[in-house]
């Protein structure tokens, strides 16, 4: 059977865990060569193995994507052992929340490095094999926040960047045949959603049970609910879409 993606290589960031890992995974299943590359090895070497387990190639890499040595390093790797870069989806994130009156530097460098900077270092790496390859597809994770949310002014900031940044991108490398798009995502569940609910004292299931009820759907989103939105970007079928962001939020 054909996959949409044989013959492609794609490098996942933060895909040790949550929708990272369940896109590597969706990818792979449709073809692709999987990087995953996460800020621990453990974790994406454990997805790198389900992969391999189901008889497709996947490689697992450690990578601080705040790091540009690193994140040069990660992008020749999967350059020189697959002979290109045709997918690149960024998922590494992590959460500082606190009000304004409380956020501290740390808080606000450590997230808007890791989401916009990170992004940045990755689609500049990655470029350059996609320009001279005269084809890729990039998908970067925004968040439903961008629009806004309390306690997040650092990741707010950041997440409506990286919008900004995919409308640029898409305008600079267009004329490339490579398209950059990025997913905007509500409540998934995932440990960043854990970790809201140990933050905050308020019991997670208790935590989703009102997000569910908020949300027009009437449920909250699954990994692998954002990882079909991924895999349809990076297809062939999104082939004239560039510069959007797609709200996968469970509502308007
Ligand atoms: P997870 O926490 O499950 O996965 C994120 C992964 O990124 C973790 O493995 C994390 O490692 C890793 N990571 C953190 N910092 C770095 C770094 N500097 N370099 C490389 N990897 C790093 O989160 P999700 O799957 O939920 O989130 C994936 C993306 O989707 C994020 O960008 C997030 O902001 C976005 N998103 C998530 C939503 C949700 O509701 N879950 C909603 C909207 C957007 P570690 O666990 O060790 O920190």
């Amino acid at each position: 059977m054909t996959g949409r993606f044989d013959g492609r290589t794609a490098l996942v960031t933060g895909g040790g865990r949550g929708i990272g890992a369940a896109t590597a995974i969706r990818l792979a299943a449709e073809g692709a060569t999987v990087v995953i590359s996460d800020v621990d090895l453990e974790p994406a070497e454990a997805v790198a193995a389900q992969i391999r387990s189901q008889g497709r190639p996947a490689l697992a890499v450690a990578c601080d994507v705040t790091d540009r040595a690193a994140v040069e390093a990660l992008v020749t790797r999967a350059v020189s052992d697959y002979g290109g870069l045709d997918i690149l989806v960024t998922c590494a994130g992590v959460l500082r929340d606190n009000l304004i009156h409380k956020m501290t530097d740390t808080d606000w460098d450590m997230v808007v490095d890791t989401h916009l900077k990170g992004t940045f270092l990755c689609a500049q790496a990655a470029q350059r094999a996609m320009v001279a390859a005269r084809r890729g597809k990039m998908v970067f994770l925004s968040s439903n926040s961008a629009l806004g949310n309390r306690g997040q002014a650092n990741y707010s900031a950041a997440k409506a960047g990286i919008q900004g940044m995919a409308r640029t991108l898409a305008i600079e490398l267009g004329p490339f045949n490579i398209n950059v798009n990025a997913i905007a995502p509500g409540f998934i569940e995932t440990r960043m959603t854990q970790a809201v609910a140990q933050r905050t004292g308020i019991d997670y299931e208790d935590l989703k049970r009102v997000a569910a009820e908020r949300t027009p759907l009437r449920r909250i989103g699954r990994p692998e609910d954002i990882a079909g939105i991924i895999g349809f970007l990076c297809s062939d079928d999104a082939s004239f879409v560039t510069g959007q962001t797609i709200y996968a939020t469970g509502g308007p």
